[in-house]
């Protein structure tokens, strides 16, 4: 388990999560809205289409410590594997 008070750069996850790709351990995710309402800081959401990635767009009030980079950007994690 990582430290609280000192968490693993980039997204603060990606030690322990079993979709982190290269990406998740270099760039922090932008908080990202898509056309459902819903908001997620995630380089490979699972639980949204690939029609929905590609109307995503960074959330106004998205870290200015994250990337721009959106989902969609690199192949999804289960692609990869
Ligand atoms: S897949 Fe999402 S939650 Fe997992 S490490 Fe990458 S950005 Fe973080």
């Amino acid at each position: 388990m990582p430290s609280p008070v000192d968490p693993p750069s980039a997204c603060r996850f990606h030690t322990r999560c079993p979709w982190a790709t290269e990406i998740c351990s270099e760039e922090e995710p932008p908080l990202a809205e898509y056309s459902s309402g819903q908001a997620a800081a995630c380089h490979h959401p699972r639980n949204v289409d690939q029609g929905q990635i590609s109307r995503t767009e960074v959330a106004p009030d998205s870290p200015e410590s994250a990337s721009e980079r959106l989902p969609g950007a690199e192949p999804t994690a289960a692609a990869t594997r």
